[in-house]
């Protein structure tokens, strides 16, 4: 197939599940981390994609990153924006750097980085963008009015540029996962996870990584060029738009 397939954070949970999934589609994949070295070699190791270190929430560090990329694999086809960061406190508590710290990353990373490589699928007139939003931007959390902000702010941002792709080839997706079990979830203490979280899931279990990377695949492919501007819930039947 040949196409080239940017994962951001795609070195650990999600993001390593979608990286190597669309490896496995035939994709050459390259996986990006913000500081993580050891996790980072780890997964290229295992699995041989290249991880290239970058701040998401850095204009400059964005572009020279993806010029490594595509001197490395070619033009990206495929963008996955899923780098993305909690910093949990009451609003009250919640200090003007949490927020800050949590909007460049989770939302502003996504300008960085969809800016860079807009040009590029707009001359090739194909394109795809799969923004990896969440239940907390559909439903709001407390503990978290940075995250539930800019995770909203991440659908708002996929329905406007999916108006605007739509004519050169290039949709914009969101994908909007429940509780998945990565490291980040699985740290969670057993008893809140027990008692409190998974009775929440109709379900009655956290996704896995998996689950959310088949769904990238899906909108990567030629097969789903007519869904564009889409909002894809992955939660477990935990909350319905
Ligand atoms: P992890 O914490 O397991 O992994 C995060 C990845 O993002 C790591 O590769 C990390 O790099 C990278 N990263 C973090 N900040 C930056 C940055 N500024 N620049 C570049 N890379 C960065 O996260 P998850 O797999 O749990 O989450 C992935 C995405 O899914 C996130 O956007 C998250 O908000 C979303 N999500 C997760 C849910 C869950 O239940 N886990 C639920 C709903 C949404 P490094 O390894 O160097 O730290």
């Amino acid at each position: 197939m040949g196409r080239v397939a940017l994962v951001t954070g795609g070195s650990r949970g999600i993001g390593a599940a979608i990286s190597s999934a669309l490896k496995e589609a035939g994709y050459a994949v390259a996986a990006t981390y913000a500081g993580n070295d050891e996790a980072a070699a780890k997964f290229t190791k295992e699995t041989g994609i290249r991880t290239y270190k970058f701040d998401v929430g850095d204009y400059e560090a964005c572009g020279a990153g993806i010029a490594r990329i595509a001197a490395d694999l070619g033009p990206v086809d495929v963008l996955v924006n899923n780098a993305g960061i909690t910093r949990d406190a009451m609003f009250h508590k919640m200090t003007p750097q949490m927020w800050k710290e949590v909007i460049d990353t989770n939302l502003t990373g996504l300008f960085n980085m969809t800016h860079q490589v807009w040009g590029g699928m707009r001359d090739r007139k194909f394109g795809r963008v799969i923004n990896i939003s969440s239940i907390n931007g559909q439903k709001g959390q407390a503990g978290q009015a940075n995250y539930s902000a800019a995770k909203a702010g991440d659908l708002g941002f996929t329905k406007a540029l999916a108006q605007e792709g739509a004519r050169a080839g290039i949709t914009v997706n969101a994908i909007c996962p429940g509780y998945i079990a990565t490291e980040m979830v699985k740290a969670i203490d057993e008893k809140v996870l027990t008692e409190r979280i998974i009775p929440q899931i109709p379900v009655g279990r956290l996704g896995e990584p998996e689950e959310i990377a088949r769904i990238v695949v899906f909108l990567a492919s030629d097969e789903a060029g007519f869904i564009t501007g889409s909002t894809v819930s992955a939660n477990g039947g935990q909350f319905f738009v």
